[in-house]
């Protein structure tokens, strides 16, 4: 090996370190459509300081804004239900009217549901009452197949089981996390997932055709692979005593978990 090449490997060695290292996911909510009291579903990823937001059911923006006392850098939308994008009208607002920073966060949606995202939350006529403006005037909207960057990491997609098919996506970085979204159990991705993967799995005590539930994690799933989930997307607080009477792990709301990100999930600085 040449002393050139010698200086540029240790270069690229040197980048590397330089990129970043960990990233952290924080659950503002964990519940389910009929949940009480413990937030709708939803979580931050933060990479250095910025903050990738993954569904906004109602009152999410709240909570974020509560936390961090800014509006999110970025949305990734899972699915189309309302306890998942039913704070999208009051994060245009916000966006248009109370944006200190004046960005236009941007949108990640997985390209077969923006079709869905527009009916849902973008097609009333006129959003803003004196005219003017569109709905996504206000974001970047990005569609996204199976791989997008967010601050300088790759982020891959996939579809699971929730309802129609190819309608509701999870969200991961290899080897670092796994977040399903809504689903039923997806055996099939799941066994792809290493070993050193975190996953936060939907789960309720008592799955249904749209949901998880306990019975389905201990039938679909080995036990080294549900030694790696934690669940979320349950009712009450109360459920965490069941899950725990299963050996289950239970995200609870505002929860962090800090994951170290593998060098090749990250583009090099
Ligand atoms: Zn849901
Ligand atoms: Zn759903």
């Amino acid at each position: 090996m040449n002393l050139s090449v010698t200086i540029e490997r240790a270069e690229q060695v040197d980048d590397m370190d330089k990129s970043i290292q960990q990233l952290s996911v924080r659950f503002l909510g964990v519940g389910g459509a009929s949940q009480q009291g413990i937030g709708h579903a939803s979580a931050v990823v933060e990479v250095e300081d910025q903050k990738l937001l993954i569904d906004c059911g109602p009152g999410t923006l709240h909570r974020f804004v509560e936390h961090y006392d800014c509006l999110p850098d970025a949305i990734f939308i899972t699915h189309c239900h309302l306890d998942h994008v039913g704070d999208f009208e009051n994060f245009f607002i916000r966006c248009l009217f109370s944006n200190s920073r004046k960005i236009r966060p941007k949108v990640f949606v997985p390209s077969a549901i923006v079709h869905l995202l527009q009916l849902r939350v973008a097609s009333y006529p006129s959003p803003l009452a004196e005219g003017g403006t569109n709905f996504w005037d206000a974001f970047q909207m990005i569609p996204v197949l199976d791989t997008f960057y967010f601050a300088d990491v790759v982020f891959h997609v996939d579809a699971v089981r929730h309802h129609a098919p190819n309608t509701a996506f999870g969200l991961g970085v290899k080897d670092t996390f796994f977040y399903t979204g809504d689903t039923r159990p997806v055996p099939e991705l799941i066994n792809q997932i290493s070993p050193v993967t975190k996953i936060f799995h939907d789960c309720t005590t008592i799955g249904n055709p749209s949901h998880t539930g306990i019975d389905d994690i201990l039938r679909e799933y080995t036990q080294e692979k549900i030694q790696q989930m934690w669940f979320y997307h349950y009712t009450t607080e109360e459920d965490v005593k069941v899950f725990r009477q299963h050996n289950l792990q239970v995200v609870l709301p505002k929860d962090s978990y800090t994951l170290d990100i593998p060098g090749e999930s990250r583009f090099p600085r």
